[in-house]
């Protein structure tokens, strides 16, 4: 019997790991569409019976065909409506091409660069994932191949919006998550600059959260945690941190917004009345997190 992949089993991927002791999301596969080891990590896209297609790197699911759309609006439009008229906007990882789509949504916006470290992975989305790699066909997108960390190294005052979509801690995005890199990325940002990250999930990482918001309450007067519900995701959801460097601006409240009518045709996720209750807490999170 061919193995198709070590965590497929009897026709279904279980995301199996120790950064989620005693759970595991199973999806039912109908066939294996790529899989490949890149310079960097495991790469694997399979075609599901429920969840359209889904990118998996180093064993842990990036996002499904079925509730992508979740989790690229809110970490795009929560960090692009909090900035008063975003220019040069950065997006670090990414490599489905999901938030790019999201980010030309905004017609201010002049120049959108990306940095990936994988060429796998836009190559690979670009052949199974269209719907989210149209996002690298914008005539205002610059792809650039290298680490995101280094890339950021001589940047200073450069864009209005960085947006780290990272995988998780381990593995290439490591770098992601340090202190180091968060003190990079505040030089980088113009002076109302707003940062946005991939911030896990509060059911599984709430101490590493409050470090990360604690470290960047150090370099930002407004730092908030939201969080979106995507199904395939571990507990079902996933955190985003976002800092401002502009003290009166409040983040849970868009300071642009679209008309109802517009947000209906635009998006199947985001609205200004989903951006302000994405950054209500319930009690465990608002204790851990903010006091
Ligand atoms: N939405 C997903 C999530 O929340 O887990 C992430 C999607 S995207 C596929 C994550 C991307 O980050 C991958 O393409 C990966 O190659 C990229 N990446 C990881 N470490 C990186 C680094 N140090 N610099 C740039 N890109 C990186």
């Amino acid at each position: 019997m061919t193995v198709l992949h070590p965590c497929i089993k009897d026709g279904w991927f279980y995301e199996k790991n120790e950064m989620w002791p005693g759970q595991a999301l199973g999806i039912e596969v109908k066939q294996v569409l790529h899989h490949e080891k890149s310079k960097y990590q495991d790469v694997l896209v399979f075609e599901s019976t429920h969840y359209g297609n889904v990118l998996v790197l180093d064993n842990v699911i990036q996002l499904s065909e079925r509730d992508e759309f979740s989790y690229q609006e809110m970490i795009t439009h929560l960090a692009m409506n909090s900035h008063p008229d975003p220019k040069k906007v950065l997006v670090i990882g990414g490599g489905d091409g999901g938030v790019l789509r999201e980010v030309v949504k905004h017609e201010g916006v002049e120049e959108v660069h990306i940095v990936e470290i994988d060429e796998a992975v836009p190559r690979i989305s670009r052949k199974y994932l269209p719907k989210m790699a149209v996002g690298f066909d914008h005539p205002k997108v610059k792809l650039f191949i290298m680490d995101g960390f280094e890339f950021l190294k001589d940047k200073v005052s450069a864009y209005d919006v960085v947006i780290t979509d990272s995988s998780d801690p381990d593995g290439p995005a490591e770098s992601l998550f340090q202190n180091e890199f968060f003190q990079i990325l505040n030089t980088a940002l113009t002076p109302n600059g707003v940062f946005s990250t991939q911030a896990e999930c509060m059911w599984l990482y709430i101490d590493d959260i409050r470090k990360a918001l604690d470290f960047n309450r150090t370099l930002y007067p407004q730092v908030r945690y939201a969080y979106s519900c995507v199904p395939s995701y571990p507990c079902g959801q996933i955190g985003h941190i976002v800092c401002s460097k502009n003290a009166d601006v409040d983040l849970t409240k868009p300071l642009r917004r679209w008309t109802p009518e517009e947000e209906a045709t635009l998006f199947k996720y985001y609205s200004a009345d989903m951006h302000q209750a994405a950054f209500v807490m319930p009690q465990f999170a608002k204790k851990t997190l903010f006091m």
